[in-house]
């Protein structure tokens, strides 16, 4: 039976790179031995490391402006780093809130600096709705604006980018970072936890403005500070060596897909077979506005919370796992990142329909 994988992360990778990397397992480039064997400062290493950050470059159109990172910690090691490293003397950090994430992420942020949290989000008769970019009121002066395209346990997704006024514009991209085109100059600093659409979790990219680096901040760790990566190179310490390797092997197995465009135009035709389904039906539910649903992840409501179960169960057992919602939120949630096929989207809509039927 073929397995798809809804997990909003770790979440599925492409199997193409995971039967690749099992190859590899123990005989990496014919050394001999597995890629996590190896010394990071070796020649084979170094090589994978620079030919990763050119892939990701050439997928994300990077400019020389900007450093990438690869750093530990996950996304939530950067609710940390950015404060720590952006804060200004005086000025406060601003946090766009449209859910769990962003809100996180302001929480965080407070520990080491004042912070301004802006919510930008409605909820009007069970509908969630977003403020559209341009009326957001964001102060003239900020340390930092910070938000988050997609918020992946709401699944309310952004998709225009706020102007800058005088504050670096800083983005978590943990669950969106590849699924579609951005112009990466709009921005300051994006960062994303691997494990959506990279690789396995632990590792974060951090794509981070040149000019920022001279920025004093906060005292902190070393292990969170970006000049400091910057110049070793993301090896300050010992990197999550395979995380990196993986998450080069999904770059490299992009590009060959036709880049980010093709995977735009994958991810648009997933999301609209299972959004357009749910709308026709009277079972299911999904509470966001239409203009700001989250291409990749879909939360949707049963009728009656009492099938949940069952759907889960049944869900399960025709090989479609791990749709249930984030507990916070209930319900059920299907993360369709780009290694999901439309075959899998296609397989559920037919589950969903058939339970439907059975349970009107
Ligand atoms: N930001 C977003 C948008 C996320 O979806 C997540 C995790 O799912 C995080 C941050 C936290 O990432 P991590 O668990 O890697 O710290």
């Amino acid at each position: 039976m073929t397995v798809y994988n809804f997990c909003a992360g770790p979440a599925m990778l492409p199997p193409e790179v995971m039967k690749k990397a099992q190859q590899e397992f123990l005989d990496w480039q014919s050394l001999g031995v597995s890629v996590m064997e190896i010394s990071h400062r070796s020649a084979p290493f170094l090589a994978m490391v620079e030919e990763c950050e050119a892939s990701l470059r050439r997928l994300m159109n990077i400019s020389d402006e900007f450093e990438v990172l690869f750093m530990h910690g996950g996304g939530r090691g950067q609710f940390a780093a950015v404060p720590l490293n952006l804060h200004l003397d005086g000025l406060p950090g601003v946090y766009v809130e449209n859910g769990i994430w962003s809100g996180g992420a302001s929480q965080e942020g407070a520990r080491f600096t004042s912070v301004e949290s802006i919510n930008i989000r409605t909820d009007k008769d069970g509908l969630f709705d977003i403020q559209p970019v341009d009326k957001w009121q964001l102060p003239a002066d900020a340390s930092y604006i910070h938000y988050c395209p997609n918020e992946t346990i709401d699944g309310i997704e952004i998709f225009d980018v706020p102007k800058r006024k005088n504050a670096p514009i800083v983005a978590d991209m943990s669950s969106v970072i590849l699924s579609r085109e951005i112009n990466v100059d709009d921005f300051d600093i994006i960062y994303a936890g691997a494990q959506k659409n990279i690789g396995p979790s632990g590792l974060c990219i951090v794509i981070v403005r040149k000019t920022l680096l001279t920025r004093e901040g906060l005292p902190r760790p070393s292990i969170l500070d970006y000049t400091i990566e910057a110049k070793q190179g993301s090896m300050y310490n010992t990197p999550p060596t395979f995380a990196w390797y993986l998450a080069a092997e999904v770059f490299k197995h992009l590009e060959a897909m036709g880049g980010v465009p093709a995977m735009a135009a994958h991810n648009k035709a997933k999301a609209a077979i299972l959004y357009d389904y749910i709308d026709s039906s009277d079972f299911y539910s999904n509470k966001v506005a239409k203009h700001c649903r989250s291409l990749m992840n879909v939360p949707f409501w049963l009728k009656s919370d009492s099938l949940n179960e069952l759907f889960l169960k049944q869900a399960e057992q025709a090989g479609l796992v791990a749709l249930e919602g984030h507990r916070l939120v209930g319900g059920m949630r299907a993360s369709i990142y780009n290694a999901m096929p439309i075959e899998g989207v296609q397989a559920l809509v037919e589950f969903m329909d058939k339970f439907a039927k059975e349970h009107s």
